[in-house]
């Protein structure tokens, strides 16, 4: 869930807390107080911990707003069992007793739900005038005669005294249940001309009027609670509904997210959808505010524990991006030694420990694409295949170390006079070869010759004693199309042919 979702489902729980607050209000002038002090710190948009002090200082007023409801609904239930215990107290006529009883059980099973209240006063009524339809009790002629007035608009007659102090009774029981009905201010002055009415009235055929007008009143107070608290749960519904709508949508969007993230979506989704269900099958004021309470603290504690998941998760994502790094790192610096040794590993393998020159697998890696550039560019190039002569004898006279002496000194002598571009390898034993670029065979047979010279004027010295060393070259230069295999082959046979030759020569031909 984003942020900006967060936020939008704070924004509408704040509007449900206030709209819940709207409905309290008018029970009680402590609890309004209260009530417009929550709505005040919701739409100020203060904070959680605030609004939930003021949350708290205000639940014991509604569980005292909740205990004078039931004191109402006592009050509505003593004054209809005062009603037909007067009518019981007439004797011209006998009250059914089978309907009494029913009516009896009607409220006793009913008295606390006050959308009743009109349908119990309709059972008296009823009550009453079947009781005044029954054959008239000779012996109490007064009686009789007022509930004949009582219930007929039309007559004529004069209360009694006896029926005037029962009318009296009814009128003011009629008068405190008015005190309790919670009706908008705009009704004040109709309630306490109505009062008054009851209060002052002693023309019993006014009452049946008067008794109309408290009904009247009883169902405007019904009517009321019951018209905010469906337009409240209809509102309620459509800003759950577009939570969900909104939680999907970024659920669906966020898909990539970690697992907890989503776990946490799902899981907020379904208390919103579980509080949408619920309000559903909701239908009194005070269990709505305990459900609206109830899951605003449920939601509100799985923020606080995905929030510190989701801290957790950071140290954790922290932990692993520096140990990646640190993995990172080494793995580079692994990388780059590996490199340098296998370079030195390879440019070992490419060379001659003895002599330090480049060795047989370094020409064969080196003298194809020479080859191929020289021929591509159409510009010469020779080779030249060196052997000392009858090294053998020098091992054998002096000693292999003396060999090897000579090994490193005869390169030496040959570089002398080896061009910067010129190539030479030890490519075995006491042999060696150099690749002369862009030099053609005549020019190269010249180079060959400035070799030999060199090497044959090097005086040697062995074990104190002067010692002349020679070299016989063969030369081949570069054919187009040929390949490094056959040029090597010819410039060997050219070889052989000096050594056939006498030795200390050069020798060369295409
Ligand atoms: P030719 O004039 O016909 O070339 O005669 P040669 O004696 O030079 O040729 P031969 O092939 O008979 O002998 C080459 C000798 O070189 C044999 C071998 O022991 C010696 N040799 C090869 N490599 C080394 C080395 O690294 N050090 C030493 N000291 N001797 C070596
Ligand atoms: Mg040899
Ligand atoms: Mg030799």
């Amino acid at each position: 869930m984003t942020e900006s979702s967060s936020d939008k489902l704070i924004e509408v729980l704040r509007k449900a807390v206030s709209r819940t607050s709207m409905l309290a209000e008018g029970n009680d002038p402590e609890l309004d107080s209260v009530v417009r002090q929550i709505r005040q710190a919701v739409n100020k948009g203060a904070k959680a911990q605030e609004i939930q002090d003021v949350l708290n200082n205000a639940e014991p007023l509604l569980i005292k707003s909740d205990e004078a409801l039931t004191d109402r609904a006592k009050q509505v239930r003593s004054t209809l069992q005062e009603l037909i215990d007067l009518l019981e107290r007439q004797t011209s006529r006998r009250v059914p007793q089978n309907e009494k009883k029913q009516l009896e059980a009607q409220i006793r099973s009913n008295w606390q739900v006050s959308s009743q209240w009109p349908q119990l006063l309709k059972g008296f009524l009823t009550l009453a005038e079947n009781t005044l339809n029954q054959p008239e009790d000779i012996t109490n002629q007064s009686k009789s005669s007022f509930l004949k007035r009582f219930f007929n608009r039309n007559s004529d007659s004069a209360p009694k005294n006896n029926d005037q102090e029962i009318m009296v009774q009814i009128s003011h029981t009629f008068a405190g249940l008015m005190n309790n009905l919670s009706l908008p201010s705009i009704y004040d002055e109709d309630i306490v001309d109505l009062k008054r009415a009851l209060l002052g009235n002693n023309n019993i055929q006014q009452l049946p009027g008067l008794l109309d007008e408290v009904i009247n009143f009883i169902m405007i107070a019904i009517g009321k609670t019951q018209e905010s608290l469906t337009n409240y749960l209809t509102q309620l519904n459509k800003q759950l509904a577009s939570i969900n709508e909104s939680i999907s949508t970024s659920y669906h969007s966020q898909k990539s997210l970690s697992e907890s993230r989503e776990g946490f979506n799902t899981k907020l989704q379904m208390q919103v959808e579980d509080t949408s269900l619920a309000i559903n099958g909701i239908k009194d004021l005070d269990s709505l505010k305990s459900l609206i309470n109830d899951r605003l603290s449920t939601i509100s504690s799985t923020m606080t524990e995905h929030r510190a998941q989701m801290i957790e998760q950071e140290k954790h994502s922290a932990q692993s991006i520096t140990s990646l790094k640190n993995k990172v790192t080494r793995m580079e610096k692994d990388t780059a030694s590996l490199r340098t040794l296998l370079q030195e590993k390879l440019a070992q393998a490419m060379t001659d420990s003895l002599t330090d020159l480049p060795n047989r697998t370094a020409y064969q890696d080196t003298i194809l694409p020479l080859c191929k550039i020289m021929q591509k560019t159409k510009k010469p190039i020779c080779l030249a295949v060196c052997d000392i002569d009858h090294f053998k004898r020098v091992n054998d006279s002096w000693g292999h170390l003396a060999g090897d002496k000579v090994l490193r000194l005869v390169p030496k002598q040959i570089r002398s006079v080896l061009l910067k571009e010129d190539l030479m390898f030890r490519y075995g034993g006491e042999e060696f070869v150099i690749a002369f670029p862009n030099t053609s065979l005549p020019q190269a047979i010249e180079r060959a010759e400035a070799i030999r010279l060199a090497v044959v004027k090097t005086p040697f010295n062995m074990q104190g004693e002067p010692v002349s060393i020679s070299i016989s070259i063969g030369i081949a230069e570069l054919n187009a199309q040929e390949e490094p295999e056959s040029l090597f082959s010819r410039a060997d046979k050219q070889l052989y042919l000096a050594k056939e030759a006498g030795r200390n020569k050069v020798m060369g031909n295409k």
